[in-house]
């Protein structure tokens, strides 16, 4: 038993000692609090510099919005074979080609999405216990465009149980899942959108924001998984400066 532990231990430490050495070698190594917080991430490396000297970083609180006559979301992503990964900072699906999101003339690819707790966005200074990103490129720029989700505890939603139930609870895990996306959107796809940021060094300024205004319910106990791996994964508000925050009702 002892020695089972020790061994255990060995195997640990070791692993440790690989990650910090590949993080040297790569980018800095990177958290939510501490030395490596997001007060700090700029200094990490100088690749993130904009996650201090930026002007346009997220999240940020929605409030004081503006009435706009903004393009509609069109929804067009489909059931696939993600690639489930815990990548040491959330939980991650990554998703291969096909599904789209069409905003006026812009067509967007879903890339990835992933899972925030409590939310980042907030909403007239509230938070919401997650957040969900589904991250889109661009397909005729370097933007990405992030469809903002907010989740809170209620009613279970099958697609978020499927996920929970076999989140990699160890970080560099992944696994193939079959997910159908759709499942976690809202009923209505009426949303705010803003100028911003990824909110993850290297906090790159090149994000069309949107963020569902209806959030999705799930099961509280799903929420308790996620946040029994991640318990806090936000990066704290940022000022808006002067952006226009937009919204249609
Ligand atoms: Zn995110």
């Amino acid at each position: 038993m002892h020695r089972r532990h020790l061994i255990k231990a060995f195997v640990a430490q070791g692993a440790c000692l690989i990650c910090a050495g590949a993080a040297r070698a790569t980018s800095a190594h990177w958290g939510y609090a501490g030395q490596v917080g997001p007060k700090h991430w700029a200094e990490l490396d100088g690749k993130n510099f904009v996650c201090s000297g930026g002007t346009q970083q997220s999240p940020i609180d929605i409030t004081k919005t503006v009435k706009a006559d903004i393009p509609r979301i069109a929804i067009g992503w489909h059931k696939a074979i993600g690639k489930m990964v815990n990548n040491g900072h959330t939980i991650q699906i990554n998703m291969p080609e096909g599904s789209k999101l069409t905003r006026g003339d812009r067509i967007y690819e879903l890339i990835q999405f992933h899972f925030h707790a409590p939310s980042e966005h907030h909403v007239a200074g509230k938070s919401f216990p997650m957040e969900a990103h589904f991250v889109h490129k661009d397909t005729t720029s370097e933007n990405l465009g992030v469809l903002g989700v907010f989740l809170t505890p209620g009613a279970t939603n099958a697609s978020f149980a499927d996920l929970a139930a076999v989140f990699p609870p160890q970080p560099g895990a992944e696994m193939a899942v079959e997910v159908d996306p759709r499942g976690l959107l809202p009923a209505s796809l009426s949303y705010w959108t803003y100028e911003g940021s990824l909110t993850t060094p290297p906090c790159t300024e090149n994000v069309e924001w949107m963020l569902a205004k209806q959030p999705v319910e799930v099961d509280a106990t799903h929420i308790d998984r996620f946040a029994s791996l991640y318990p806090q994964n936000a990066r704290p508000i940022r000022s808006a400066n002067r952006r226009f925050i937009l919204g249609f009702d």
